[in-house]
């Protein structure tokens, strides 16, 4: 058994503190059981706990780290930026290089705005759609999960779902009735909404890879009927790739999938592993963003340097040499996916792994997985026992079944023959059972 005595007993102090011990709710652990180690520090595609464990990690700050921790160049930058400061609340050369990067690699973005985490870019994003249609409404999909804001807080996946909460208690019954959510890859359900609720639906906001119930790619044809039903009802398509931006490809999940939205939300591998988020689209939407337009949007430390530095590095190294990088990306994750799914059916066992690119989720069960309803199938006790072995042979997969693993640019075939051979005990577990 690994030894983490010196995690507990941090955990055990942090919780008199802190809400469950941590600033966000899955990291707890208790979809899966068992104390949380407690970072010390990370290295390429490892973590390293204070007890002095390692791990080869596939969480990578849940998407945001597809160079791994503590790129050099990344912290190269951002030394040489905070020497000059680390925040001004002035505009600065930094973000206009970041914000024009981000347009030039994704045509629909013409204007984007800096926020500092992705629940601000979808909740601005929404804002701006309500402001820009003069509509209520919006349409979200069941597992889909878009950050905390009040609106979209219904039937939100990941975190909820792990805890076993539909939605949130404190979002009011009166914010909550103009989200309408409904099953992802259905597209009747969305045209009868559309019916059910003419001229009131400001915009749908999509995962185009859902990944907050597990990873669920899009159905053939379902991006573009989603893209069609806008069209012709007037309403805003916002597609939130706060995960999948630059995660599945350069052009992100809408290059990927050849989807023209009018809003994109972004975060997550935009800050390098700082805070960020982004929000932008057609311009004549985003002129309506204060101070051009009506709509209010702010943020003291939005846009600050050191969230651009670790940004701009980031992304150059992406844009670099794409077909390479993301095809090395491939390689791996195809090589992991495929090894997965061998040791397990070695052991007997009926799993599904759903994987676009280097997000990819491991699902226990003999059903294919395309929507919440499917994504919850699978047994909570099945997943606990092989992540809680999994980690104890050194390989931190999300300590909730609802998540994606990613992989990174710096994982190397070595850690997915290491990850491989520690799944035949996992999965060898949960045969057990
Ligand atoms: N949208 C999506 C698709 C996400 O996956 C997340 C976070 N996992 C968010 C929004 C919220 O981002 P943040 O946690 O940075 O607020």
């Amino acid at each position: 058994m690994l030894n983490h005595e010196r995690s507990i007993a941090i955990f055990e102090a942090s919780k008199k503190v802190i809400p469950g011990g941590v600033s966000s709710p899955v990291r707890a652990f208790k979809g899966v059981g068992g104390s949380p180690f407690i970072v010390e520090r990370g290295e390429g595609p490892y973590l390293f706990d204070i007890d002095g464990n390692k791990y080869i990690d596939y969480v990578g700050s849940w998407g945001p780290l597809v160079l791994g921790h503590a790129d050099p160049e990344v912290l190269a930058k951002l030394q040489e930026i905070a020497a000059r400061g680390t925040s001004f609340g002035c505009p600065t050369e930094l973000e206009l290089e970041l914000c024009q990067l981000i347009c030039e690699l994704v045509p629909s973005i013409e204007m984007v705005r800096l926020v500092n985490s992705g629940t601000e870019a979808t909740m601005s994003a929404i804002r701006l759609a309500r402001g820009y249609t003069n509509r209520p409404k919006i349409i979200k999909f069941d597992g889909c999960y878009h950050g905390h804001a009040d609106s979209l807080l219904v039937k939100a996946g990941s975190g909820l779902a792990t805890l076993g909460v539909p939605s949130s208690a404190g979002v009011p019954p009166e914010i909550a009735q103009h989200t309408l959510s409904l099953p992802y890859n259905n597209l009747d359900v969305v045209l009868e909404c559309f019916r059910a609720h003419k001229g009131q639906i400001a915009a749908i906001i999509v995962e185009p890879v859902a990944g907050n119930m597990g990873c669920v790619p899009p159905a053939e044809g379902y991006l573009e009927g989603l893209r069609e039903l806008c069209d012709e009802q007037g309403a805003l398509l916002i597609l939130d790739e706060v995960m999948t931006g630059f995660r599945v490809s350069l052009g992100c999940a809408q290059g990927l999938y050849d989807i023209q939205p009018d809003l994109t939300t972004l975060g997550k591998i935009i800050g390098g592993g700082l805070p960020v988020g982004a929000y932008g689209g057609r311009r004549d939407i985003m002129e309506r963003v204060s101070p051009l337009g009506p709509v209010y949007q702010a943020g003291t430390l939005s846009g600050n340097p050191l969230a651009c530095g670790a940004g701009l590095v980031t992304l150059n190294r992406l844009a670099a040499d794409p077909e390479v990088f993301y095809g090395r990306l491939e390689e791996l994750s195809a090589k992991l996916a495929e090894g997965l799914v061998a040791n397990a059916q070695e052991a007997g066992l009926d799993v599904s792994i759903n994987r676009v690119g280097s997000m990819m989720t491991l699902y226990f069960g003999e059903h294919d997985v395309i929507d919440q309803e499917t994504a919850s199938m699978g047994s909570d006790a099945a997943y606990a026992a092989f992540f809680t072995t999994m980690l104890e042979h050194g390989v931190y997969l999300a300590p909730s079944r609802y998540e994606c693993a990613f992989v990174s640019i710096v994982h190397s075939d070595a850690d997915i023959a290491a990850t491989l051979l520690a799944s035949k005990a996992a999965f060898a577990a949960v045969a057990a059972l």
